[in-house]
């Protein structure tokens, strides 16, 4: 009798549990992706992701003369049909942590059980069980410093386990639907047409990123990961996020490079793999992170109803350069660099004084990296609504964070080519240019670019006057 083997957020044949142990079975094996309807919708980036993801898993499927059945709807309702159809008695698949999923997993184990089918769920999307890491009063982390040193307490990450090369098949396959049913690529007008020049979903296409940055990137990445024109970042988040491949994997590459790259690049690295952890470590235990603050004294904030600022925010036209490249190279690319992240969510909610979750929404539908748990917690964290979270008095400015950062401006000028004629020393301040550098350099303040939507000294005070407000007058 078949064995299904359920594909969820682990697109991959490598150091996948749940595939070994189907193919261990040595019984034909049924993999299996499922659409669910009301099962945390992808947003429309991570969409166009994971169609090709599917494409490439498809692929991969088919050389080990196997392949990928499709199908949508609930998941219940789905798999109850394809035991019905094919006989099988064994349900398999790798653990999924977004509440939803933890929900409906733990629901349909019950279920299949008392059927008596069945079913075995394995680890991968994490280095550690969320639930695993408990403080000495076996209560949860909300810091991050004591969670990092727990969790280097607690061992090295299982070693990855390596890809099979054989999959059985059925002597007959049962139905399947086909991608091109579920639209899952934008209709037109096809804003994703530069997404397929930065990336290539897939295992393949994650290895190779994985490859490249231990190469060249890593040796370099403590300081350089914070200047988002330099190639010190690994780009691997939106591979992780459908995992195309595993932290273990990734984890892995960064043993043994002793001599080609230096221990506080591989700490500082890790210690970034270990924040995704820790995003799921408090998703786990505050389920309600990207709807709630997790500190409520937050629930009285006077955010303002702005759809004008919010609007210029999205489309990168706020007037401030790095404000604006950020935006920008997230329509362009689904994706934008941490240090940019944390600098545009800073302004969203301090000097546009705009409720982060709407910030959380535009990034979890435009990322190609969208993640339950990194999303709401790195967003409560600059609002300073979460666990341990950047204070709200420490508002970015724009112009010296993008001085700092980008002191040439090459990222400015990479994403916001209309000032790229501006000398450095006004890349991120357009607005102090005389008018003659500005007329030399082609720069129409209020046609060619826009003029600042709002003054950042006196929406700092505005925002520091709001949270004073907040705090009461201790
Ligand atoms: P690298 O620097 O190469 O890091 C390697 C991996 O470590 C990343 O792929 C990622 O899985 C993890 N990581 C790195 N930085 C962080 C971090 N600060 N928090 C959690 N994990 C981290 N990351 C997402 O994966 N999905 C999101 O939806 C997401 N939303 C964010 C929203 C805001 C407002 C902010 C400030 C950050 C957000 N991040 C999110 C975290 C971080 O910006 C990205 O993980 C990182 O930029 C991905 O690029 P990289 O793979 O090159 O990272």
């Amino acid at each position: 009798t078949p064995v299904i083997l359920w594909f969820r957020k682990d697109l991959r044949f490598d150091d996948n549990r749940a595939l070994a142990h189907a193919a261990a079975t040595g019984r034909p094996v049924l993999p299996l992706y499922i659409r669910e309807p009301n099962n945390g919708p992808l947003g429309a980036a991570q969409s166009w992701w994971l169609h090709h993801s599917l494409v490439a898993l498809g692929h991969a499927l088919e050389r080990l003369g196997s392949r990928l059945l499709l199908r949508s709807g609930a998941p219940q309702a789905i798999l109850s049909d394809l035991i019905a159809e094919t006989g099988a008695t064994e349900v398999l698949w790798n653990r999924r942590y977004d509440p939803a999923g933890i929900e409906s997993d733990t629901d349909l184990k019950s279920t299949l059980r008392s059927d008596g089918v069945a079913v075995h769920s394995f680890s991968g999307q994490l280095l550690h069980e969320p639930s695993r890491m408990k403080t000495g009063t076996g209560g949860f982390y909300r810091v991050y410093t004591p969670f990092w040193r727990a969790f280097e307490a607690s061992g090295e990450p299982e070693d990855p386990i390596e890809a099979r090369s054989t999959l059985p098949a059925p002597a007959e396959w049962p139905d399947t639907e086909t991608l091109d049913d579920w639209h899952l690529l934008p209709a037109k007008p096809d804003w994703a047409a530069a997404f397929r020049e930065v990336w290539a979903p897939g295992e393949a296409g994650a290895r190779k990123r994985l490859e490249a940055f231990v190469r060249t990137g890593l040796a370099g990445y403590a300081v350089g990961r914070d200047f988002p024109a330099e190639p010190h970042v690994s780009m691997l988040s939106p591979h992780l996020a459908l995992g195309e491949i595993s932290p273990a994997r990734v984890w892995h590459a960064t043993r043994g490079l002793s001599g080609s790259v230096p221990a506080e690049d591989v700490t500082s690295f890790r210690k970034e793999l270990v924040w995704r952890e820790f995003g799921y470590h408090l998703l786990f235990h505050f389920p309600a992170l990207a709807r709630r603050n997790f500190s409520e004294k937050f629930d009285g904030f006077p955010w303002r109803n702005d759809p004008e600022g919010l609007r210029r925010w999205q489309r990168g036209e706020t007037g401030y350069p790095i404000i604006d490249a950020g935006m920008r190279q997230l329509w362009q690319m689904g994706w934008m660099h941490n240090r940019v992240r944390m600098i545009v969510a800073s302004f969203l909610v301090k000097d546009l004084l705009i409720d982060w979750r709407e910030g959380e929404r535009w990034f979890r539908d435009t990322l190609v990296d969208a993640d339950p748990a990194s999303n709401a917690a790195s967003w409560q964290w600059v609002a300073g609504s979460g666990a341990d979270a950047a204070p709200f008095f420490r508002i970015f400015n724009p112009v010296s964070q993008g001085e700092k950062f980008d002191p040439d401006g090459a990222y400015v000028r990479r994403f916001v080519p209309e000032l790229k004629a501006l000398p450095d020393r006004f890349i991120h301040r357009p607005f102090d240019a005389p008018l003659s550098v500005l007329e030399d350099a082609g720069v129409s303040l209020g046609k060619t670019y826009p003029l600042p939507i709002v003054d950042h000294k006196a929406a700092r005070e505005r925002a520091l006057a709001a949270f004073r407000g907040l705090a009461g007058p201790s």
